[in-house]
């Protein structure tokens, strides 16, 4: 164990709070340091563990001299001191790294660009319906290093990011999964792909062939990655190029221990990308040998993460879905190619350089109506709509042209798309936008969404 007695926390959110109170209880002299505001339960959870802090500044005499310093994933790796920390030979690592050496507990770990809050959740739920003693950690919101400093778990399920990974070192993952790579925080990474590709990697490191890696083998980024390292981890790939879970038929077949099989259309988690994260889930399961019944029944009965393709209500035949987490096009793609039903499209917000041109073809299958919800709709309007604003340049799944609803706000949008609606219908909030310009974040937009719903 590494023996530095003055420990600094740079940023007092969940993660840099937890890991000042783990490192309190480990002995530490500590100092936690915010150059914003630190919120009132941090501040009472610091004050009550007799932490000292500031915020609004960081105190270059009281950091510079730490020996070992703790960042919180906010923070960029070219923040000045940082960067002066780093010069000066100051290890800098993850709160995930440091609360890792006071735990044995089994680490099971997921990052990836896209579904990682879906497959930590899922796993969770399979681990728990399995009578494992689990937490919950990571980038999903639950600091590990509070629960390692309070509580006792025996299986730890992870989600991490990529800039948590940035700083880990020692950290071994028991299981590690990679979902998928797509190029996504490029301003953070020199707005080198490589980079961003190298800090996701990281999660296999010190993985011996007692560990796990489990990965989504269609995936061209990762596979290319693969075939230029060496893994010490047993490698269990996914899709249909793996060979640990692929979809046969109508069917989904886990072989990562005891064969499971069962019929796609029992998965409680619907569209193809949630079918990859339902592998990934399984696998990690079947890894620790947890039984296929236990397994069967999480993946029939998994209620899904709030805003991710979440059921709402049906109401006069038309069913509502929220998928506020939606942000960008790419996760848009996946929820139309979900979509069973005729379709009105909620989308709009604000735009971080969308290329629309990506859901044009699912837009024509499965829509017969956008609504548009947005402070600036004009990117919209050009890409769908024709010169009336009212209907697009093409058509839409009934085989008439596209009606386009151009609104600026939530309760419009909503009548909007409901009257347009049809029995059997589905609407379908799946804005490919951030939520900024009308909402506080992507849950607040979701939740009014949900709450506006159910007043119908
Ligand atoms: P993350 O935690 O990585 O942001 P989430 O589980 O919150 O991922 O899902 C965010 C969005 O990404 C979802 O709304 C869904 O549309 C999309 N998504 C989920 N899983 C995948 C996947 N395996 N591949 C591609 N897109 C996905």
């Amino acid at each position: 164990m590494v023996n530095r007695r003055h420990i600094v926390v740079l940023g007092a959110g969940e993660s840099g709070t937890g890991a000042a109170i783990l490192a309190r209880e480990k002995g530490f002299d500590v100092f936690v340091s915010d150059c914003g505001t630190i919120t009132e339960p941090y501040r009472a959870l610091l004050d009550q563990n007799h932490i000292s802090w500031e915020d609004g500044q960081h105190t270059a005499s009281l950091i510079l001299n730490a020996d070992e310093v703790i960042k919180s994933p906010g923070i960029p790796l070219t923040a000045p001191l940082v960067v002066q920390l780093l010069a000066q030979g100051t290890p800098v690592i993850s709160e995930i790294e440091f609360a890792a050496r006071y735990t044995d507990a089994k680490m099971i770990c997921i990052t990836g660009s896209n579904g990682k809050t879906t497959t930590t959740s899922l796993i969770f739920d399979i681990l728990r319906r399995a009578g494992l003693n689990v937490g919950l950690a990571g980038n999903i919101g639950h600091s590990l290093a509070l629960q390692v400093a309070h509580e006792h778990h025996d299986y730890y399920v992870i989600e991490l990011s990529s800039f948590q990974l940035d700083n880990m070192y020692d950290f071994r993952a028991n299981i590690a999964i990679l979902l998928n790579i797509t190029p996504d925080h490029l301003d953070r990474y020199n707005y080198e792909f490589q980079n961003y590709i190298d800090a996701k990697f990281r999660i296999t490191q010190n993985q011996t062939p007692d560990d796990a890696f489990i990965y989504w083998s269609e995936d061209p980024v990762i596979d290319r990655e693969i075939r230029k390292m060496s893994l010490g981890a047993t490698l269990y790939p996914f899709g249909q190029t793996g060979n640990a879970a692929y979809v046969r038929g109508n069917d989904l077949v886990v072989e990562a221990h005891e064969p499971l099989c069962m019929p796609l259309d029992q998965l409680s988690l619907r569209g193809k990308h949630n079918r990859l994260n339902s592998m990934a889930a399984s696998i990690a399961a079947q890894v620790l040998r947890i039984s296929n019944s236990v397994i069967r029944e999480s993946l029939m009965q998994f209620e899904g993460v709030e805003h991710r393709l979440q059921y709402v209500a049906t109401v006069r035949g038309v069913r509502f879905i929220n998928d506020s987490k939606a942000t960008n096009v790419n996760s848009c793609w996946y929820a139309l190619e979900s979509m069973t039903t005729p379709t009105v499209l909620i989308l709009g917000g604000k735009d971080k350089g969308n290329d629309y041109s990506e859901i044009d073809q699912l837009v024509r299958a499965k829509c017969h109506t956008l609504v548009f919800m947005g402070l600036h709709n004009e990117k919209l309007r050009e890409h769908f709509a024709a010169r009336d604003g009212q209907s697009a340049t093409f058509t839409g799944c009934d085989g008439r042209p596209l009606r386009i609803i151009d609104t600026d706000n939530l309760h419009d949008a909503l009548l909007g798309a409901y009257h347009a609606a049809h029995d059997g219908d589905t609407v379908l909030l799946s804005p490919c936008c951030a939520s900024f310009d009308l909402f506080r974040s992507y849950e607040d937009r979701g939740t009014q969404f949900m709450n506006a719903v159910r007043q119908l």
